[in-house]
């Protein structure tokens, strides 16, 4: 019996590219798995090109922009961002909304000098800058944010406005959710395991004019533009991440694309949203005007009764619910691939739950 999975990450992945992938398991196109064959193939080669061009399909990408499958997760791009787009010693702009961000900052003051955009500590990571004040330092090499803090459950509403200066996004828990205007960025990237496929890849969606400047040092297989030349294949992938990410294109594709994804997406999460404010009993933290779609954090009104939540939500078949380690409470992660009927059948348990013992 399949569960509904609220996972963060690695997280459900929708049920009819799990059944494509087991029935091609054992024989993929002629006796032999895609996992055992040669990167370098003819079949596989259509697989990584065919992925690239449904991805671009799906983001409406401009050709100005390459599109790289590259390893490390997000947390190699915090280092790498730094070393592809900035001298040592630059400035670069960081705009801290709660944990992935902080994480984002600290790997880049190794590489470069960070300044603090803006920093919403003073309101315990439970808002987003106001977009008015939210400028870069003239000078200033990119400017870094982080669209959706899948710990804290705080999105952005707005897409950033720096001027000529590039905005780079880590968009690991929200890309494909809904559709995004590229050209307001100078490079993307993001983490496959809630959104895009399997983890051990990661998507980076980079403005050609950014890549090529990376500095002395930087290993070959984390150089933007040398990856971008031997087409994301320098050494070899995660084969069969990459196919995975292919078939997750083709099923969004088939379910109307990114925009049909933000209705979705959307419908859930204000239904959810909806049951939380209606009750005593659970409440999120986060400003009404940036809640996550993708993850959303609450806590009970009596907190000894966490234990007792997860165990018999687990026991009614949803799984993974609590909260971050390094936050506690629950969180309920609805990425695309969680169906409606899941959001429901949650809502309907935290209303029974409540009834029961609130
Ligand atoms: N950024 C964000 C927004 C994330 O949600 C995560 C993982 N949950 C990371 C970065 C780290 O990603 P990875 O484990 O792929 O390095």
């Amino acid at each position: 019996m399949r569960v509904y999975n609220f996972s963060a990450g690695p997280a459900a992945l929708p049920l009819p590219v799990l059944e494509q992938a087991r029935d091609e398991m054992l024989d993929w196109k002629g006796g032999a798995s895609v996992m055992e064959l040669s990167h370098r193939g003819r079949a596989f080669i259509a697989v990584a090109e065919q992925a690239e061009a449904d991805l671009r399909e799906l983001l409406a990408i401009p050709p100005a922009y390459r599109v790289l499958f590259m390893q490390g997760g997000a947390t190699a791009q915090f280092a790498l961002v730094p070393m592809n787009l900035a001298a040592p010693g630059a400035a670069a702009d960081y705009v801290i909304t709660g944990h992935w961000s902080t994480r984002a900052i600290q790997e880049a003051r190794r590489f470069v000098s960070v300044t603090v955009a803006a920093d919403e500590s003073a309101s315990a990571y439970t808002t987003v800058p106001d977009a008015s004040t939210l400028k870069p330092r003239p000078g200033s090499t990119y400017l870094h944010y982080t669209p959706n803090e899948t710990i804290g459950g705080v999105e952005f509403p707005y897409v950033p406005d720096t001027g000529d200066v590039p905005l780079v996004a880590d968009m690991s828990s929200t890309i494909l959710s809904r559709p995004v205007d590229i050209s307001r960025y100078g490079l993307i990237y993001a983490g496959a395991q809630k959104n895009i496929g399997p983890s051990g890849i990661t998507v980076v969606i980079v403005r050609d004019d950014l890549t090529g400047r990376s500095r002395d040092g930087t290993p070959s297989v984390f150089d933007y533009r040398a990856v971008a030349e031997a087409g994301s294949m320098l050494n070899t992938p995660p084969t069969f991440a990459w196919y995975f990410a292919g078939l997750v294109f083709k099923w969004l594709l088939r379910e109307g694309g990114v925009p049909e994804m933000a209705r979705r997406n959307r419908a859930k999460a204000e239904a959810l949203y909806a049951a939380i404010d209606a009750s005593s009993f659970y409440s999120n933290p986060v400003a009404r005007n940036c809640r996550s779609w993708m993850n959303v954090p609450f806590r009970l009104a009596k907190p000894d009764l966490e234990k007792n939540f997860l165990e018999k939500a687990e026991a009614a078949g949803l799984t993974n619910l609590a909260g971050h380690r390094a936050v506690g409470g629950m969180r309920a992660s609805i990425y695309n691939a969680m169906s409606m009927e899941g959001v429901t059948a949650l809502i309907g348990f935290m209303r029974d739950f409540e009834r029961r013992y609130g």
